[in-house]
């Protein structure tokens, strides 16, 4: 089975809840097949450090943005 036309909706859904209108200005990883929106990059990081956690909203996410190593 071939997907070549996706047409996506017009919202997208970010892991924590959120809505986004345009994704390509947020990040996004993969979760099981699936590509999921994060508000923030603290955000994404958290969800890299426990995915199922956070996928099931076990983990709160992050507010601020901070950009640390
Ligand atoms: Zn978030």
């Amino acid at each position: 089975m071939t997907e070549s036309e996706v047409i996506p909706p017009p919202e997208y859904k970010t892991a924590c809840g959120g809505k986004l209108k345009d994704p390509s200005k947020y990040p996004s990883a993969e979760y099981r097949g699936e590509r999921v929106y994060f508000c923030t990059r603290a955000c994404l990081r958290a969800f890299e450090q426990s995915p199922d956690a956070f996928m099931a909203r076990e983990v709160e996410h992050p507010i601020h943005d901070e950009d640390e190593m």
